[in-house]
């Protein structure tokens, strides 16, 4: 059996067709477009180059970028200012607060701060805790795990009754990926590092979500013969045959996993792009919002 791979790279490029011409309606009815604040502290060059990426991407697809490049010794006091004039500009309908934030600044606070209507990376406490009840839909889902639903929903699979399975539990993607999975009704189980015979639990999936971040963790014989496989991890392991010294590979061990999943998703082309296309999809609903747009 070789699984059907699922091209987060079409599916991503489909869905910024879809939202560049949002734009230009909302163009042409409301005189008004789109505006995404991305906020950098420090000169971390991996923070970097993922702000230059959503600016690109936003410019795509016709949504204003505005970047704030501040000094990483700059106070929380001066960062909470920044994003109080932010939540109150009425061209800014998403901000971004690029993560990590140096280790003097509580990111708890700074997220905490953003406004809610424009929380599009959907990392405030009130999104997240609306996320996790039932019948209190957030005004937005975090980036990556709402693309993971995206990619299994386009690509025609059935979530609700199927056994899912969760490998990790972080804030920004185990944690709100299942809570996802539950509400659309699958039977569900998250694991992480203390959970005992990981290789049994994942077998039981037909749906798995791995979020762990060690390279090719899941090997074939751990997943059930035509699972949707999802695999969020991105790690970089050496590899002297390539002009960068290394590549990138996922938590799930693609050569053998494809042997045996009904479905699987690349890395990198899987889930990657979705995480940025959901983020112009957050700013374009919260833009609709506030002009009022259908
Ligand atoms: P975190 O390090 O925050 O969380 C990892 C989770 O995996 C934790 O819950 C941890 O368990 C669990 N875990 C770690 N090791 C094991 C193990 N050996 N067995 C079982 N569980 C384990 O990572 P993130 O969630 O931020 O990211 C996960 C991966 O996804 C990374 O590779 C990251 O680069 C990638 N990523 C990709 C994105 C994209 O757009 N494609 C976006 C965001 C992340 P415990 O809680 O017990 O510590």
């Amino acid at each position: 059996m070789s699984a059907k791979i699922i091209d987060g790279k079409a599916i991503a490029a489909t869905i910024r067709g879809e939202i560049a011409a949002e734009v230009e309606q909302m163009k042409a009815q409301f005189g008004r477009v789109p505006g995404l604040a991305a906020v950098l502290v420090g000169e971390r060059r991996d923070s970097q180059t993922y702000v230059r990426m959503k600016k690109k991407a936003c410019a795509e697809v016709g949504i204003t970028s505005f970047g704030y490049t501040l000094p990483a010794d700059v106070s929380q006091d001066e960062l909470l200012k920044l994003v109080q004039d932010l939540n109150a500009n009425p061209d800014v309908h998403g901000i971004l607060v690029q993560l990590p934030l140096p280790d003097h600044i509580d990111d708890e606070t700074i997220l905490g701060a953003i406004s809610i209507e424009k929380d599009v990376d959907g990392f405030h406490p009130l999104n997240i805790g609306r996320l996790s009840m039932k019948r209190r839909a957030p005004l937005f889902v975090p980036c990556t795990p709402r693309g993971c639903i995206e990619l299994l929903d386009r690509s025609g699979i059935e979530i609700e009754g199927k056994r899912a399975v969760v490998l990790g539990r972080s804030n920004i993607v185990g944690l709100p990926a299942a809570m996802l999975l539950l509400h659309r009704n699958a039977t569900l189980t998250v694991c992480h590092s203390r959970t005992k015979n990981l290789p049994g639990v994942v077998r039981e999936a037909d749906i798995l979500i791995a979020a762990v971040g060690r390279p090719e963790m899941v090997k074939g014989d751990w997943i059930k013969p035509g699972a949707a496989v999802i695999d969020v991890g991105v790690n970089a392991v050496d590899d002297p045959t390539k002009k960068k010294g290394y590549r990138l590979v996922g938590d799930v061990d693609f050569a053998e996993a494809k042997e045996v999943a009904g479905y699987l998703t690349p890395v990198p082309g899987g889930v990657g792009p979705m995480t940025i296309a959901m983020l112009l999809r957050n700013t374009m609903d919260s833009a609709k919002r506030q002009v009022g747009m259908a």
